[in-house]
């Protein structure tokens, strides 16, 4: 399908559109719930628009995966600016974390998925539904073009 996905203010996130179409295997959770919903059934040519709520797309927003780290604790690292990311563990096991704030010595890191809490509009055309292989059922993936090489 090609896709393109917009925030709730009308600014494009992310679209397949001038790429190759995304291909991802229905019903194995590659794509978020909301959106798997919407598309079951769907056939080539089909155009749709989906709205879908945090809670079917990258969660709801967890204040408690907002923390405060001192800067010493990012060694190796000459410079932290806002908007990098970085591996961290945590009691959940390894997560990946983006600088939200630096004031002074300490660093403001969200756990949280980049858009989790916004909704999203997804404007979506298929451009082909074809049958999934044993192979790719096995392995809850995609091969091919638009999907996994090996
Ligand atoms: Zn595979």
């Amino acid at each position: 399908m090609h896709y393109t996905l917009t925030n709730t203010k009308g600014e494009v996130l992310d679209s397949s559109q001038g790429g190759d179409p995304l291909t991802y295997l229905h019903g194995a959770g590659n794509i978020i719930p909301g959106l798997e919903k919407a598309l079951a059934g769907k056939q080539a040519g089909d155009k749709l628009q989906v709205t879908v709520d945090p809670a079917e797309g990258y969660g709801v927003h967890d204040p408690a995966l907002v923390q405060q780290v001192p800067k010493r604790a990012f060694q190796g690292v000459p410079s932290i600016e806002p908007g990098m990311t970085f591996h961290a563990q945590s009691s959940q096991g390894p997560m990946r974390v983006t600088v939200t704030a630096v004031q002074g010595d300490m660093v403001t890191v969200d756990g949280n998925h980049p858009l989790a809490g916004e909704t999203l509009n997804f404007d979506v055309e298929i451009t082909e539904v074809r049958a999934a292989t044993l192979e790719e059922i096995a392995h809850g993936h995609v091969h091919g073009p638009g999907g996994h090489h090996h």
